[in-house]
């Protein structure tokens, strides 16, 4: 990790491109986070929000965002679970594939001439499947055993929920997998592997040495940043100083006053451009 010593978000106004994590610095469920409005009006034309959300679609999230004033369209939206579809589908062109998750994960995988199997799979992929079960487990450790390939969205444990609350997060299910399973090994998409980066890198048309990432978990945004070569700000820890987003502002056009809040001078309009 690399920052300005002063002050954690100069590195931003240099950047031309900036890979912004969702949970836990833009929003926190359903909540939005301190300055995420203003960072988004301030930065949201060089922006790309890379999350390893895996139960939403861009669109769906883009819809969601916006319902809480987060206006991101979904062209500037990569995600953990609908990355692993696509990566699928580049590898595997219509493999037969077994999915734990959404219905939006699935009809994506449909959409990309996947065939979506129970029996016999080629590939398991496995994202935040929110009605995983015991017949789901079970359904699993038979494919995988059968010669499956295992794809995984992401590995975190949990990301924060409201109230603090911690969701559980694909990690969760891996390891149940895991401790049925423990010789299993698999193909990982989200943070810390560098594909999802890599991915907003190409949308971006920019080197690594050229953006900046910015997140609120130093084992995923932060590792994952230092694997692509991209220098990242790592918010909510006492390595930056930086407790949100609104301390990552830029000074001259939102002052912040000196307990982190923005003043009144901060324009309430916030937008992205989609290009
Ligand atoms: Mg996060």
């Amino acid at each position: 990790m690399q920052q300005d010593m002063d002050r954690p978000g100069s590195l931003l106004e240099g950047a031309e491109g900036i890979l912004c994590d969702l949970d836990g610095c833009l929003i926190s469920g359903d909540q939005l986070l301190a300055g995420a409005v203003e960072f988004i009006h301030a930065y949201g034309d060089k922006m790309v929000v890379v999350t390893n959300n895996s139960t939403d679609s861009p669109g769906s999230l883009s819809r969601r965002l916006e319902a809480i004033g987060l206006h991101i369209p979904a062209s500037r939206i990569l995600l953990a679970g609908i990355c692993a579809v696509e990566m699928i589908a580049g590898q595997s062109p219509g493999a037969q594939v077994f999915i734990a998750g959404t219905d939006e994960i699935a009809r994506h995988a449909e959409a990309q001439g996947l065939a979506l199997v129970t029996d016999t799979p080629d590939i398991v992929l496995l994202t935040r499947d929110e009605k995983f079960s015991y017949q789901t487990l079970q359904a699993i450790i038979g494919h995988l055993v059968g010669g499956a390939v295992l794809w995984v969205a992401n590995t975190d444990r949990t990301h924060p929920g409201q109230n603090g609350h911690p969701v559980p997060e694909t990690g969760t299910l891996l390891a149940a997998i895991r401790s049925c399973l423990p010789d299993t090994i698999w193909e990982e998409v989200g943070k810390p592997s560098g594909a999802l980066y890599q991915k907003a890198l190409d949308l971006l048309g920019l080197a690594p040495e050229q953006t900046v990432a910015v997140g609120d978990n130093p084992d995923t945004d932060g590792e994952g940043a230092r694997r692509a070569g991209i220098r990242s700000i790592i918010i909510g820890g006492d390595v930056t100083g930086a407790r949100s987003l609104a301390d990552l502002l830029p000074v001259s056009d939102f002052p912040v006053t000196g307990d982190g809040n923005i003043g009144s001078e901060a324009p309430a309009k916030t937008g992205l451009n989609d290009d």
